[in-house]
């Protein structure tokens, strides 16, 4: 492939997406190689046609707030690749939402849900609509909204959504409750539905556990363990809660968590109730991480601030994309870090992982990392279909197994002369090896 023309070509296409740019050149960077070993991608332009979304759909959605103010907001999906199964991945509610990041987002989770073994194409969706101090009576009846406009485009066997940044399980609630009310169908047209209305067991926890399970991995590799770790975990949402709370089953001690405000430093480790606390903090829906230090004194409020300044073991970025730049990775790396899991969607900036690698930091991606709430959706799915629940155990054990598969697949390859484990390239090879057989086996389609 001529990367260099390639490249030239996405950013004439794509003016003003430096998101999407920088999710597909990292990818592109980390083929090369392989692609060119194999002259079967270049024969069918599998580079090409994978940088192309299948559709994007653009919607407006209008909403009455508590006062009886008509708001417009603007709604998206972007389906990206059906090749191995129905488009899967999650909504995002947050100002953020715009056709760039809904790009790159979809165009990682094609490459994420295909390294989770299961068969889930990939899309993302979402609204620039800010969820932020909204009455549930406002959320429920934008998300009614949304859903009006979004039920058009998905279906079981179509397109699967779910939650993401600003859209849980209340979320999913009222969405799922407005595509029944239009479509009288009870399907698994969502992901991350509650227990007893089709939900899994685990779903909530499932990327921050999977994302410890995958550092398990990375230490084992290493001949290393959680034991003695420190370690820094931004965010206080779902996934980093998820994460926290599987740290502290096994051992891990995590003496930060953050917030947009700042960050909270609790040198005796964010343990028992305070990760429940964590819930409680989320479920304010104020996007504040400070009311922590009032409530456990013990723990510092530093304002302002990223958690990479501390002296760390182990980083766990959970919180949104480019969240830990160059400057970050330099601190982190002067530190001492010998780890970084970005748990978040591209939580880390192109130099900033340059960085890590070349100070031999094992860096794992988020499209490897975080792959486990959307491969406990794909759970969810399946129990769906086959019309029952699965016990905890049984859900756990399989994305366990799901991770560990990811893991090793990252060995095969990203393995570097010097043994180091470029997980990057690893996971970007994986993941494009399984969509792109998929595309050519099924001929010119997409
Ligand atoms: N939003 C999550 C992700 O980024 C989960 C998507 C899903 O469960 O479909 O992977």
């Amino acid at each position: 492939m001529d990367l260099k023309k390639i490249l030239a070509d996405l950013e004439a296409n794509n003016p003003a997406q430096p998101l999407y740019l920088q999710a597909a050149k990292e990818v592109l960077e980390t083929i090369e190689d392989f692609v060119n070993k194999n002259p079967k991608y270049d024969k069918y332009a599998i580079v090409e046609r994978l940088l192309e979304p299948e559709r994007i759909i653009q919607f407006k959605i209008t909403w009455v707030d508590d006062n009886g103010k008509i708001h417009v907001n603007r709604g998206y999906r972007v389906q990206h690749n059906m090749a191995i199964g129905p488009y899967k991945g999650g909504i995002r509610f947050h100002p953020s939402v715009n056709v760039d990041s809904m790009k790159f987002l979809a165009f990682e989770q094609t490459f994420k849900n295909s390294l989770t073994t299961l068969p889930m194409g990939g899309g993302k969706g979402g609204s620039d609509f800010d969820p932020q101090g909204k009455s549930e009576n406002e959320m429920m009846r934008f998300c009614q909204s949304f859903m009006t406009e979004l039920q058009k485009y998905i279906g079981p066997e179509t397109d699967v959504p779910a939650g993401d940044i600003g859209v849980g399980a209340r979320e999913v609630g009222f969405m799922y409750g407005q595509y029944k009310r239009i479509r009288d169908e009870h399907v698994g047209v969502l992901t991350g539905k509650s227990l007893n209305w089709g939900g899994s067991l685990i779903r909530p926890e499932a990327t921050g556990f999977g994302s410890i399970y995958f550092l398990q991995a990375m230490l084992k590799a290493k001949k290393d363990s959680l034991k003695g770790k420190k370690i820094a975990v931004s965010g206080f949402g779902n996934v980093a809660w998820g994460a926290v709370l599987k740290l502290e089953e096994l051992g891990g001690k995590v003496i930060a968590i953050s917030g947009p405000d700042g960050y909270i430093l609790d040198e005796d480790g964010v343990t028992g109730d305070k990760v429940d606390y964590m819930r409680e903090l989320l479920a304010t829906r104020n996007n504040v991480v400070a009311p922590y230090a009032t409530k456990y004194p013990k723990a510092k409020f530093i304002a302002g601030k990223k958690p990479w300044e501390l002296k760390v073991d182990i980083a766990i970025p959970c919180a949104i994309q480019n969240e830990l730049n160059l400057d970050d990775a330099k601190q982190l790396a002067a530190n001492g870090c010998q780890y970084v899991v970005e748990t978040s969607n591209m939580g880390c900036t192109a130099d900033a992982i340059y960085y890590l690698q070349s100070k031999k930091i094992s860096f794992a991606p988020g499209k490897a990392a975080n792959a486990g709430g959307v491969a406990t959706s794909g759970l969810e799915m399946t129990q769906n279909s086959m019309k029952l629940s699965w016990r905890r155990e049984e859900v756990d054990e399989k994305l366990h197994q799901i991770m560990s598969s990811i893991h090793e697949n990252c060995l095969k390859y990203g393995t570097e002369k010097d043994g180091y484990i470029n997980y990057v390239k690893g996971a970007n090879i994986a993941g494009f090896i399984k969509v792109a057989d998929a595309m050519i086996e099924q001929g010119v389609a997409y």
